[in-house]
């Protein structure tokens, strides 16, 4: 089953295989803050700071449409490729450097269907979450929960590494590179964006 992916002015257009969507997370780490404001849209985040984030397969992500309109930004020089569409700022996905690594973080904002649809599909949003020290309220969680969330995240990709899928897909081409050089922001920038600075800080 397939769901549309659309930025929020439709250039980029693209679907999620469901079958390669191995579990929904809240992630609530500074960088995943960050991003969120670096973008600048509103909702992005939710009421304790937290991105919603669907650990996929890459091949399970496609870009359809307005490839040339994804762009791609990191927190330093080592961190996750952070990559959305550059015409209207809409978050598309985090990988990491290593084409390798065979896993996407889809940004659920570029889901293109009802909440409710959504959270029939993935999930709902708030079951499983990630670096919740850093939320900007508490958030109710377990160790468990994460335990189990992490485990799911991290068991398709460990898996796929030793069959040698085809990793990257669609933020690198065929030799691993990614699809854009990132525009890395400077320490001072990354820092403004952790603490809630406005986007061009
Ligand atoms: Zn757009
Ligand atoms: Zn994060």
């Amino acid at each position: 089953m397939l769901m549309p992916l659309r930025c929020r002015c439709g250039q980029v257009r693209g679907e999620l295989d469901l079958a390669g969507a191995h579990a929904r997370a809240t992630c609530y780490c500074r960088d995943c803050q960050a991003f969120a404001r670096f973008l600048g849209g509103d909702g992005l985040l939710d009421a304790r700071g937290g991105t919603d984030v669907v650990a996929s397969a890459p091949d399970a992500v496609r870009i359809t449409a307005g490839i040339e309109q994804v762009a791609c930004m990191s927190m330093s020089p080592r961190g996750l490729l952070r990559w959305y569409a550059a015409c209207c700022r809409t978050p598309l996905a985090n990988t990491s450097r290593d084409a390798k690594l065979y896993y996407t973080g889809l940004v659920a904002a570029c889901l293109d269907a009802a909440p409710a649809a959504v959270d029939e599909a993935l999930g709902p949003r708030d079951r499983i979450v990630a670096n919740a020290g850093s939320a900007t309220a508490p958030v109710e969680s377990s160790m468990l929960r994460f335990l189990a969330g992490g485990v799911r995240i991290f068991g398709p990709v460990i898996g796929a590494r030793l069959r040698g899928r085809r990793a990257g897909a669609p933020f690198f081409d065929a030799q691993g590179r990614p699809l854009r050089e990132p525009e890395v922001v400077s320490r001072e920038r990354r820092q403004a964006l952790q603490r809630g600075g406005p986007a061009g800080a």
